[in-house]
């Protein structure tokens, strides 16, 4: 299908299920199968092609020197970018105080958050291994797969010629998953429909959602502000800065993820949609692509650490705790590890909370408030999130060809 022709087809079926969900509530849930049929779908693919992506990017890169290099400049890029973005949110919600006078009306802990008393830094560092890789596979734990495949790749181009038609083997996979997500792509307008559509009928149509929204305005208002600040201007900057493409061209073949990630709520799902649009539509290479997204997908999320940071201020605001700069800078480390260590599922970020308002000593009801409304800013820092993994491809592939494989020379 042409670029075009998607996209507006994409753009059409989030305008049309909002349009119905909002106008029609509860009867759009005779929706909902269409779109988990089409969420089921996309994550059928994620375990194959995480494995054979990650396999393939790093044989791609090809000797241990260069996956080092490259892996630098994807790591430098994911952690400037999440750094940014956790700043934006701190210094917009210390400006907008959008919880100051605001009452907090619910007492307990969501159920989602209770027995994660115990979240922090060294239980992120434990999800990076597995005891058992197929149980990861089952429950979709992408960042031990990651770790595998990696390795996993890693030692296959050490192996000589058997080695590399094991390569050559997953090669072969990942490119009949992508074929199938090209189909796949056929049914995207429609599935985004039905997603939308159907969560909005669920949150009880327009009127209740904006009822809800009402409760949380300013807060909702502060995300999706700091939001379209770091995914309109900083990360367009970034892109044009190091690799001087048009962010606007960039940003237009990419609308399918981004469509995808607005509907479903999930990197993890998106992930293959993304990888099409890079390659396909970006041009970014094969390599890159396969190496930066799926790593992107699972620790780099922009939009995930910027609400963390915003959240936890707007829980103190409400309780009229004042939090000064170290308690912030606190506040700041906790949300960039946060991020890494939410998963690229629906509402992550909300269970990483815990180890943010931890941190500080802030109590867990106060996420209660925030539930309402998350499911809808859910989607859009999700949207945040693909799209700096997206720039990210794009910048990793121009520096990687720029200075690993020239060797440095321009
Ligand atoms: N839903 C987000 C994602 O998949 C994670 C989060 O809850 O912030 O990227």
């Amino acid at each position: 299908m042409k670029t075009n022709g998607l996209l507006y087809l994409m753009i059409a079926g989030i305008v049309l299920g909002i349009f119905s969900g909002w106008m029609y509530g509860s009867a759009m849930l005779a929706v909902e199968w269409i779109g988990e049929m089409f969420l089921d779908a996309l994550k059928m693919l994620v375990v194959p092609l995480i494995i054979s992506s990650m396999i393939v990017g790093i044989a791609g890169l090809g000797d241990i020197r260069k996956v080092g290099k490259t892996g630098l400049i994807a790591l430098a890029y994911f952690m400037t970018t999440t750094c940014i973005a956790v700043g934006i949110g701190l210094v917009m919600v210390n400006i907008i105080e959008p919880g100051i006078a605001v009452e907090m009306t619910v007492q307990h802990v969501p159920e989602k958050v209770t027995g994660k008393e115990a979240v922090g830094i060294t239980d992120i560092l434990k999800t990076f291994v597995s005891p058992n890789l197929v149980e990861s596979m089952v429950k979709m734990e992408i960042l031990p797969l990651i770790v595998f495949s990696l390795v996993f790749g890693g030692v296959l181009t050490t192996l000589g010629e058997p080695g590399k038609r094991v390569i050559d083997f997953f090669d072969t996979v990942n490119s009949a998953i992508m074929k199938i997500v090209h189909l796949l792509m056929y049914f995207a307008p429609l599935g985004v429909f039905a997603l939308i559509a159907s969560k909005l009928g669920a949150a009880g149509g327009g009127d209740l959602f904006l009822a809800e929204l009402a409760k949380v305005g300013k807060y909702a208002a502060t995300v999706i502000s700091a939001l379209l600040l770091h995914g309109l201007v900083v990360l367009p900057t970034i892109l044009y800065i190091t690799t001087r493409r048009n962010p606007f061209v960039y940003f237009k073949n990419v609308t399918a993820a981004l469509t995808t990630a607005f509907s479903t709520a999930s990197s993890s799902a998106t992930l293959p949609i993304t990888i099409e649009c890079a390659e396909e539509n970006n041009r970014v290479s094969r390599k890159s692509a396969l190496f930066v997204l799926p790593l992107g997908a699972t620790v780099n999320m922009d939009g995930t650490a910027l609400y963390e940071s915003v959240a936890a201020i707007f829980i103190a605001q409400m309780l009229g705790i004042h939090l000064g700069f170290g308690e912030q800078m606190i506040i700041f480390l906790t949300a960039t590890l946060a991020a890494v260590g939410a998963a690229g599922i629906p509402e992550a970020g909300l269970v990483t909370m815990v180890m943010v308002l931890q941190s500080v000593g802030l109590p867990l009801e106060g996420i209660g408030m925030l539930l309402s409304i998350d499911w809808f800013l859910d989607r859009c820092r999700t949207t945040v999130n693909v799209w700096g993994d997206s720039i990210g491809a794009g910048v990793v592939d121009f520096l990687e060809e720029k200075w690993v494989e020239r060797g440095g020379k321009t």
